[in-house]
């Protein structure tokens, strides 16, 4: 028996998706013109993400009807791309994958919606040509959250970043020239909404990048890419510092823009700050106040615990890259190993940029089973083997 969507769900469906295909790659409008003068053609189809039938592709992962006909478990997409992620039972389309499309696209129709000027769009894939790492011709298709892990460090996780950030540099990727022992070769998909490619590579010590075939000194797309690591909050100096100085050479802002990125932090439920605010009276170093969500007293910045301390800049450095993100497209690349943050803390904010609240994409690298990851709406990849052999695996 086939569990179909009824016809209310089909136009919310197609409505949400702007009546355009769900798959990042494609850009075709569903609903036109049709032959006669009073007709619609349609060539959309609302796809099921788990299945409709029994042993569909995906299969149902154990939901009850009213969950398989509901619109959480449907993408608008052509007939197409309808077809496409139900080849060989779905296989090389998993639940999340399609969640986490549907979410991109949804994020991308609302922007459109709002504020016809801006640059929305995302990376949607990454294949590796060939490199010194992976397996030749391997692919990652990216979600809105992607998280890559591996049992152990080394695997390739950096690697992939480092190549994906071309897109927001106008640097080269250093590391990879001259090649290591053999060439790097790789294309990036993006889609903003027209789509791009963006073919790099390093043979000997010769690099090159080009997008759409076009040869350029570096990437000139309107992307944007930031790295969360350890690094980026190290300033010299600290100690002898006012908070708000330190927080503004962190941060690199000056205190008139930290003070509209105080406003901006404890609005989202997945805050753990409540409050942030600037104490100009005070007459030593520490002149920034915070309260932690659950407290009614407040604390200055040095007078956190250190988790306290790394939710606080997080949480200020989201607030300063979202301002980017509202124009143009964006990846935060957060190296968990690298961070002093634990596990759980990133596992909570991975809620958060999986929700609508954020509307650029994350790319976490992580030792294989240390992060909780939300329950819905990720690309989950796990990278496997010896250098130069590793496999790539979609979970
Ligand atoms: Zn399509």
């Amino acid at each position: 028996m086939r569990i179909d969507f009824t016809k209310p769900t089909k136009t919310i469906l197609a409505g949400r998706a702007g009546y355009q295909c769900s798959h990042p790659d494609c850009d075709m409008i569903t609903i036109g013109p049709g032959d006669k003068y009073d007709q619609l053609s349609s060539v959309g189809e609302a796809a099921h993400i788990y299945s409709a039938a029994e042993n569909g592709p995906r299969g149902q992962d154990g939901l009850d009807e009213e969950d398989l006909k509901s619109v959480n478990n449907g993408i608008w997409m052509c007939k197409t791309h309808a077809r496409l992620i139900d080849t060989n039972k779905g296989d090389g389309f998993s639940a999340t994958q399609l969640i986490s499309w549907k979410q991109l696209h949804e994020e991308a129709i609302k922007r459109k919606q709002g504020r016809i000027h801006r640059n929305i769009g995302w990376a949607s894939r990454i294949r590796i040509i060939n490199s010194p790492v992976f397996k030749d011709d391997t692919e990652i298709n990216l979600g809105k959250v992607t998280l890559i892990e591996s049992s152990k460090n080394g695997a390739g996780k950096t690697a992939i970043c480092e190549w994906l950030s071309v897109l927001g540099s106008e640097q080269s990727p250093q590391r990879w020239i001259p090649s290591r022992k053999s060439d790097t070769r790789y294309s990036i998909n993006t889609f903003m909404p027209e789509k791009h490619e963006v073919n790099v590579s390093i043979e000997s010590d010769r690099y090159k990048i080009d997008i759409d075939g076009v040869d350029s000194p570096f990437c000139g797309l309107p992307f944007k890419t930031f790295f969360f690591n350890s690094d980026i909050f190290k300033v010299e100096g600290k100690q002898d510092m006012k908070e708000s100085e330190y927080l503004c050479q962190a941060l690199d802002v000056d205190i008139f823009t930290l003070v509209k990125l105080f406003n901006r932090v404890g609005l989202s439920e997945y805050s753990f700050i409540k409050k942030v605010a600037l104490n100009e009276e005070s007459c030593d170093l520490n002149d920034v106040e915070c309260t932690i969500k659950g407290r009614d007293f407040s604390l200055v910045f040095n007078g956190l615990s250190g988790g306290e301390s790394n939710a606080l800049q997080f949480e200020l450095l989201i607030a300063k890259i979202q301002a980017y993100a509202e124009y143009s497209p964006l990846i935060l690349f957060i190296e968990s190993a690298e961070t002093s943050f634990d596990n759980q803390m990133i596992s909570h904010y991975l809620d958060f940029m999986n929700s609508s609240e954020v509307s650029f994409q994350t790319v976490v690298t992580s030792l294989s089973g240390s992060i909780r990851k939300p329950s819905i709406g990720i690309a989950h990849f796990i990278l496997n083997g010896e250098h130069s052999n590793v496999e790539v695996s979609q979970v």
